[in-house]
Parts: C-alpha cells; sequence; structure tokens
C-alpha cells in the first residue's frame, strides 16, 4: 500500500477566496437550468455568470457559474442539494491552484462530468495572476431561503 499521502501538505482554509458553484444543462435541461437560477439570484446575494450555451475551456457543455463568498456555502450548498432540479453541479473553490480547484478539490451535486482539465493553471501566480478573478455581487435578493 502507498503511503504518498502521509507527505501531502495540509492546506489552510485561508487559501480560499471564494467558491464557484457550475450549473451545466443541454438542450433537454435547459428550462430546469434557467429556473434554478432564477431561483438562486431571488435568493442569494452572488456573481451570477452568464450564460454560457456550449462547451468552452475546460466545460463539458452549456453551463453557467455561481460566484459566492465563503459565508454563503453553508447556506447556498445545501440548497442546491435540495433545489438543483436534477442537474448536475459542480462546486468548486477558488485557491491559487486552478487545476487541482476543479479536479481534486471538487464537490458535485449529480455527475460528476468529464471536464477538459488542460487549459487550467496549475499556479495562477506562477502565470503572473494575483489571485482568482473577484466575486461581483449582482443578483440582489428579495426572499428568504
Ligand atoms: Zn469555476
Amino acid at each position: 500500500m502507498s503511503t504518498t499521502f502521509k507527505s501531502a501538505p495540509v492546506q489552510a482554509l485561508t487559501t480560499i477566496f471564494h467558491y464557484h458553484a457550475h450549473v451545466y444543462y443541454d438542450a433537454a435541461t435547459r428550462e430546469q437550468a434557467m429556473l434554478l437560477r432564477e431561483r438562486v439570484a431571488q435568493r442569494f446575494a452572488v456573481d451570477m455568470g452568464r450564460l454560457f450555451e456550449q462547451a468552452v475551456g475546460p466545460l463539458p457543455c452549456a453551463q453557467y457559474e455561481i460566484g459566492f463568498e465563503q459565508a454563503l456555502f453553508g447556506s447556498l450548498v445545501p440548497w442546491l442539494m435540495l433545489n438543483r432540479l436534477g442537474l448536475p453541479v459542480l462546486v468548486h473553490p477558488n485557491t491559487d491552484a486552478e487545476l487541482a480547484d476543479h479536479v481534486d478539490h471538487t464537490l458535485w451535486l449529480g455527475g460528476p462530468l468529464a471536464l477538459r482539465a488542460d487549459s487550467l493553471a496549475v499556479s495562477l501566480q506562477a502565470q503572473g495572476q494575483s489571485a482568482p478573478r473577484p466575486v461581483v455581487i449582482n443578483t440582489a435578493p428579495l426572499q428568504e431561503i
């Protein structure tokens, strides 16, 4: 039995800037995806990303991204567990390690789907970026969770 895991460093939670939830859909599930998008926006202060109607970069099919701060993790993620309308959702942290965030540090609700990870950075800093793109809240929730 390999014991290489024993030398793996323990990563501090402070390496997490914020989170993404990626909601995946196709032509048959697009209506559910739009309803889920609307329901999230009505209930959570998030950075609701634009629609990608086809595969782009590491993404295997149509999707949109929900960026959210750490404080929302404990409510938004369980809410998505209960209300994702059967859609696969990838939740991942955003650290300096973009590739690991999408491959190793993932939480899948439904799925998983195969990502095309070769376009992701092993280290953002090594590529000259100091941090992942910040979360910019663009929803104004009106309803109780
Ligand atoms: Zn992401």
